[in-house]
């Protein structure tokens, strides 16, 4: 089956490819479909993920997939959340997010700075499917006082894997695909399609 998937990262395309070769998934990129970014203007990851997904199916008229992510930090009440890719203002800065992000928990003890990623991923069939596929991943850990690692993007270096005791960005890429909340979320979607 032709798809879609609602994302302009090669490396996501890649991910995807392999891990849903196994049932005869053939992932197209939006740019392919002239397809532009969507305005994400839910109050969820899932509302977010179905809303780039239906403006991928709508413009290329084809099965679309979405996913969406971020990193929710209980002593901030699950910020950054949905804004943790503009967290600092600028769209991307992993830098200027994660130095916010520490600053903001400068005053926070170890025992309260428990965080975790989230991914949902959200088929549509069609633009007007009333009944998506939709898959979540999280991944619980805790945020560090300073950055550690090389690996990864984002928030990784500030990200505490407590088994085993290494930060997102300590990890090799295989293991934080096995532990990761993206990892999960692809997992569980291959999954719930394989059964269907
Ligand atoms: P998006 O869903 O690709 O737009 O990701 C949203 C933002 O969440 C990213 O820009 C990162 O700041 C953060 N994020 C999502 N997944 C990860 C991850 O695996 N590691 C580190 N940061 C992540």
């Amino acid at each position: 089956m032709k798809l879609v998937l609602a994302s302009g990262n090669a490396g996501k395309l890649a991910e995807f490819r392999q891990l849903f070769a196994d049932l005869d998934f053939d992932f197209h990129p939006q740019s392919e479909f002239g397809v532009d970014d969507v305005e994400e203007t839910g109050l969820t990851f899932v509302e977010n993920a179905l809303l780039k997904a239906r403006h991928a199916s709508r413009i290329s008229g084809l099965p679309a997939l979405a996913d969406d992510s971020g990193l929710c930090v209980d002593a901030l009440g699950g910020a950054p959340g949905l804004y943790s890719a503009r967290y600092a203002g600028n769209h991307g800065n992993d830098g200027a997010n994660t130095a916010k992000l520490l600053h903001e928990l400068r005053d926070v003890p170890d025992d309260r700075r428990t965080a975790r990623f989230v991914c949902v991923l959200a088929l549509l069939r069609h633009a007007d499917d009333p009944q998506p596929v939709i898959a979540q991943g999280t991944w619980e850990g805790r945020i560090l006082h300073a950055p550690r690692g090389e690996g990864g993007f984002g928030y990784d270096p500030v990200f505490l894997v407590p088994d085993p005791g290494l930060s997102a960005a300590e990890l090799t890429s295989a293991d934080k695909h096995r532990l990761s909340h993206r990892g999960q979320a692809m997992a569980k979607l291959h999954a719930l399609l394989q059964s269907q």
